[in-house]
């Protein structure tokens, strides 16, 4: 069993007006074979959390930690965080102009294999990510990024996602610009991942909706850069019927 355990996390970024705390002590342990989800209103730091995570270098972890298996996460590069086990979607929504989806795919394989993928049940492998994903099959010849709708780059995501098969995936607004068949589509490849049984999914989201089709086993409230609460799939349902409203108040008379 694989443990992905955030411990403290105080985060930073750089602005023009000098450093802003954006996480303020977040604490998150999440096992293989868990969904958890993240709820939050807009600007609670959700994002922030998901690239210091992943490693962005923009943002500082000034205290806290995260470990994977014990192993220290925020000592690696990104790359080693992709061999640990971790998932890095295509996280940095920026446009890579020139490198094709399929290029792109088979270099982030290779970082984390240690070795080219096979390259015939390799193309194979994308072609049926892409068919699941109900991608054209010319999307791959694609720049990444580049010009892609919401719903392509969410659904690309997933592709990347089942493709690579990590321990931990951290999947940020997944639901996002997604109508309802796309967010079909996209939920279904979630559930593949974590039907495994043995997969880890920590599922970022603004609005509830995508809880219809992705069952967490636990959801956290995310206020103010920081955990306000935790509970089971039932605090979904609460937070559709109230708003975050509550949340913030309590956290501003705090
Ligand atoms: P969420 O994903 O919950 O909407 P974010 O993590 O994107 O929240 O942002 C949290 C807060 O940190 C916001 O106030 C946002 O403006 C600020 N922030 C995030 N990234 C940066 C950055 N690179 N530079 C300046 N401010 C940032
Ligand atoms: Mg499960
Ligand atoms: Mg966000």
């Amino acid at each position: 069993m694989a443990t992905l355990e955030i411990k403290d996390l105080h985060v930073q970024v750089e602005t023009e007006s000098g450093p802003k705390p954006i996480l303020n002590g977040v604490d998150l342990t999440i096992r293989s074979g868990e969904t958890h989800a993240i709820m939050g209103p807009n600007g609670s730091g959700k994002s922030t959390l998901a690239y210091s995570i992943a490693g962005h270098p923009k943002y500082q972890v000034t205290s806290g930690s995260v470990s994977l298996d014990g192993e220290d996460l925020l000592e690696m590069t990104v790359d080693e965080r992709a061999r640990a086990g971790l998932f890095l979607a295509m996280q940095y929504p920026v446009e890579v102009p020139g490198v094709s989806v399929a290029n792109f795919l088979r270099t982030a394989k290779t970082a984390i294999d240690g070795e080219a993928p096979k390259i015939r049940t390799w193309v194979k492998d994308v072609t049926t990510a892409m068919e699941k994903m109900q991608l054209d099959s010319s999307f791959v010849q694609r720049s990444v990024n580049e010009g892609f709708s919401g719903g392509e780059k969410k659904r690309a995501e997933i592709a990347q996602l089942e493709l690579l098969n990590p321990k931990f995936a951290v999947l940020d607004e997944t639901d996002s610009g997604l109508d309802i068949d796309a967010l079909r589509v996209v939920s279904d490849g979630v559930n593949r991942f974590t039907g495994q049984g043995d997969r880890g999914v920590l599922l970022i989201t603004h609005y509830t909706r995508i809880l219809r089709y992705i069952k967490p086993d636990f959801v956290h409230v995310f206020v103010r850069g920081k955990v306000a609460e935790q509970g089971g799939p039932e605090l979904a349902e609460r937070l559709e019927a109230e708003g975050y409203d509550r949340y913030l108040r309590e956290s501003a008379g705090a």
